[in-house]
C-alpha cells in the first residue's frame, strides 16, 4: 500500500504512519507550475500598483508579507488541484515562486516608474536599472534596499505557508483524491507526551477520551485531527498536538504546538469511536 510507512521503535506492537507517496503525474506538475506563474504575474502586478502608491515604510512591509501570502496560497491551490504529494516539490515551489514573484515586481516597478514606457524583462539590466535609479534619488535608495529585503520576506512567507498547508493534508492513493480534516473538540492538556504516544501507537484511544474536554479559554490543551477519504471510507488517519499558549513580556501571546502522534493509521471503528464521543462532548456544557 502506497500511504503505509511500517514503523514499530515504541512498542513491541506494530503500528503504521502515513507519509506521503512522492507521486506526482505530468499533468499535474503542468497544472501546478501553470497556476503558479499565471497567479505570480497577476498578485506582483496588483501588489506593485499598490506599493508603488504607498508612503508609508510599515504599510509596504505588511504588504510585501501580504503577497508572500497570496504566494504561498497560490502553491497550497496549485499543489491540490495538481495533486502533488511530495513536501520537497511544494516547499521547493514556494522558493522558486517567491523568488519569481520579486522578480516580477522590479520588472512592472520599472515599468510603473517609467510612465509605461519599459517592459523590461532582462534581469541584468533589471539590476543595472535599480542601481541607476537607487543612486540618482537619496529616498529611492531606502526604496532600494526595501526591495532587498522584499525577497527575502516573500520566499521565507510562502514557503511557511505552503509547508504549513501540505503537512497537514493526506492523500489517498487508492481513491486518487484528497483526504477530509475535522478537527474535534479540545482536550485537556497532556504533559507525559511519550506515555500517549506509547499508548495510542498500541491502540488504547481511551488514553485519549478520558483526557476530558478542555475549557473554551484554555491557555492549553490537546488537539485532535481525524482525516479519513470521503469516497472509499476504508482510509483513516489520526493526529494528535498539544498546544501551549503563553503571553511573552511583551505582552505577545505565542502559541507552541508538540506533536503526540502525527498521521498514524487507524480503522473505521476506531473513526466512528471517536466522532460519536465528539459529538457527545459538544452537546454537553462541561
Ligand atoms: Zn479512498
Amino acid at each position: 500500500m502506497e500511504n503505509v510507512n511500517y514503523t514499530s521503535t515504541s512498542t513491541d506492537i506494530g503500528h503504521k504512519y502515513y507519509k506521503y507517496s512522492k507521486k506526482i503525474t505530468p499533468i499535474g506538475l503542468i497544472i501546478f507550475i501553470s497556476m503558479g506563474i499565471l497567479g505570480t504575474v497577476i498578485l506582483s502586478l496588483i501588489y506593485s500598483y499598490v506599493v508603488y502608491y504607498t508612503e508609508y515604510l510599515y504599510v509596504h512591509i505588511l504588504l510585501t508579507v501580504v503577497l508572500g501570502t497570496g504566494i504561498g496560497a497560490l502553491v497550497c491551490i496549485g499543489g491540490k488541484v495538481g495533486k502533488i504529494r511530495s513536501t520537497f516539490i511544494i516547499g521547493f515551489a514556494a522558493v522558486l515562486f517567491g523568488l519569481f514573484a520579486e522578480y516580477c515586481q522590479l520588472v512592472f516597478w520599472i515599468f510603473i516608474e517609467s510612465k509605461g514606457q519599459f517592459l523590461i524583462l532582462n534581469p541584468v539590466k533589471i539590476f543595472y536599472i535599480m542601481n541607476y535609479i537607487g543612486s540618482t534619488y537619496s529616498y529611492n535608495m531606502i526604496i532600494f534596499s526595501l526591495y532587498l529585503i522584499d525577497g527575502v520576506l516573500i520566499v521565507a512567507t510562502s514557503v511557511i505557508i505552503s509547508i504549513r498547508f501540505i503537512k497537514d493534508k493526506a492523500f489517498c492513493e487508492r481513491c486518487d483524491r484528497w483526504m477530509k480534516n475535522e478537527t474535534l473538540a479540545g482536550l485537556n492538556f497532556v504533559d507525559d507526551i511519550e506515555e500517549l504516544k506509547i499508548k495510542l501507537e498500541q491502540g488504547d484511544f481511551s488514553a485519549l477520551t478520558l483526557l476530558g474536554k478542555a475549557g473554551k479559554f484554555d491557555f492549553q490543551l490537546t488537539r485532535v485531527v481525524l482525516k479519513h477519504c470521503t469516497q472509499c471510507k476504508e482510509f483513516y488517519l489520526i493526529s494528535v498536538s498539544t498546544i501551549k499558549i503563553t503571553r511573552s513580556l511583551r505582552g505577545k501571546l505565542k502559541a507552541e504546538e508538540k506533536m503526540v502522534v502525527k498521521d498514524l493509521i487507524i480503522d473505521q471503528h476506531v473513526y466512528n469511536y471517536l466522532m460519536e464521543w465528539n459529538r457527545s462532548l459538544k452537546h454537553s456544557f462541561f
